[in-house]
């Protein structure tokens, strides 16, 4: 087995039994509250009833006490000795106290009382057992704590050897087959639990991931043309319920064609994977903006929430820090280095656009940079100027 397996399911062998005891003081509880009322109300208030209250209050607070500041060390280090000490000697005593309450009990009326206390003391030590079962160290020392008093007793005097005797077999055939065949299936059940869990996120990241592959461009790593489809029906829709301005930037490299040409294809996509990376390291601000690549050397800035002379100055930064980049490119007619144009659109919230709309927008204004010489950022601007209003020129 796996030993991070056999760690984890250590663990949580600890952690169902801890769990689990908060119910089970509370039926001990019942059953020990049942049992007194029927003592007090046979033989009267005795001080072996008021004792053995007291002791059992005693051992069911100390062992959830003990639960409670064990539970946060349940891990590797489970199996040190002082853990097991103090685990197994909380369950050692509330076997012990419920042994000596029956004892007791049969005292108080030896005859005909003796086989109903032995039975249901019997039944006590038998089905606490099923609570234990994830432990059998745990399960034997709370089995044994029990029967092991009432056989002392039954021995006392060589009288009830019988009874002894049937009580020592009984626990003996069911703690060494019964309770161990529990046990296993009970480890079996964590085992199962920590492989479907595993299992299951093995496949949720596995989904991720195949998510993720394809909404990325496999060679700029940025996202893809199909992330950008998506995407951007999402931002639409919250910037009109928002009523929020929408920009988006269009951008495509200058002069592409003759890099390629003239480079070679492996030195464009080296090209593109260096602007790629320039972009990556712009901070685009507003929450759910992007970058995407939409075309062979095509890309787009979505920027949500954002006013229009912030997208032109991050269009412009854009521009700038591509230039900067110094790819060189000796081939285009606009400068010795690679650079972009850009175009700029925005959907204000009274405008009612569609996404297509906006994009056409963005694309004629694109088209404008292009035309007024490249390397430059253009405008298309909202209602009150439905048409080129403008040409950003940006000197270099
Ligand atoms: P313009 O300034 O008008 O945009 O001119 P351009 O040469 O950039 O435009 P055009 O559309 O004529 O050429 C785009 C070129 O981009 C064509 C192709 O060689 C190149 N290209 C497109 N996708 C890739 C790619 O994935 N890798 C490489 N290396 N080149 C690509
Ligand atoms: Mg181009
Ligand atoms: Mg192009």
């Amino acid at each position: 087995m796996n030993p991070n397996i056999a760690i984890e399911i250590e663990r949580r062998k600890h952690l169902e039994m801890m769990d689990a005891f908060p119910m089970i003081a509370i039926l001990q509880g019942a059953l020990a509250a049942l049992v007194l009322c029927v003592t007090v109300l046979n033989y009267g208030l005795s001080n072996q009833t008021v004792i053995w209250a007291g002791l059992f209050v005693c051992v069911i607070s100390a062992r959830y006490i003990v639960d409670r500041s064990l539970r946060p060390r349940i891990d590797t280090h489970s199996m040190h000795k002082s853990y097991w000490l103090t685990l197994l000697t909380t369950r050692s005593l509330i076997g012990f106290v419920w042994s000596l309450g029956s004892i007791w009990y049969i005292q108080l009326a030896p005859e005909h009382n003796l086989l109903s206390t032995t039975i249901w003391c019997t039944a006590l030590a038998f089905a606490g057992t099923i609570f234990h079962i994830n432990s059998i160290s745990a399960l034997q020392v709370y089995f044994w704590s029990l029967i092991l008093p009432l056989v002392v007793y039954f021995s006392i005097g060589l009288e009830r050897l019988f009874e002894a005797f049937i009580l020592v077999l009984c626990g003996v055939i069911y703690v060494s087959l019964y309770t161990r065949i529990l046990h296993n299936k009970a480890i079996k059940r964590i085992a199962e639990e920590i492989e479907k869990e595993q299992l299951i996120r093995q496949l949720s990241e596995a989904n991720h991931s195949i998510k993720a592959l394809a909404e990325q461009d496999a060679l700029t790593e940025l996202k893809n043309r199909t992330y950008f489809n998506q995407k951007i029906e999402t931002v639409w829709q919250r910037s009109k319920e928002k009523r929020q301005d929408l920009c988006v930037i269009l951008f495509d490299i200058d002069h592409f064609k003759p890099f390629n040409d003239n480079y070679g294809h492996v030195s464009g996509d080296k090209a593109l994977r260096k602007v790629a990376k320039r972009l990556k390291a712009i901070d685009l601000e507003a929450e759910y903006s992007f970058f995407a690549r939409v075309g062979g050397e095509e890309f787009v800035a979505v920027l949500p929430n954002t006013r229009l002379d912030k997208a032109i100055s991050i269009a412009e930064l854009i521009r700038f820090d591509i230039e900067n980049a110094a790819i060189v490119h000796q081939y285009s007619s606009c400068a010795d280095v690679i650079t972009i144009s850009a175009g700029v659109a925005i959907s204000t919230s009274e405008q009612a656009s569609s996404i297509i709309e906006m994009m056409e927008q963005a694309d004629k204004a694109l088209y404008l940079a292009k035309e007024g010489g490249r390397n430059q950022v253009a405008i298309f601007a909202p209602k009150e100027q439905p048409h080129l209003v403008e040409l950003q020129v940006q000197p270099s």
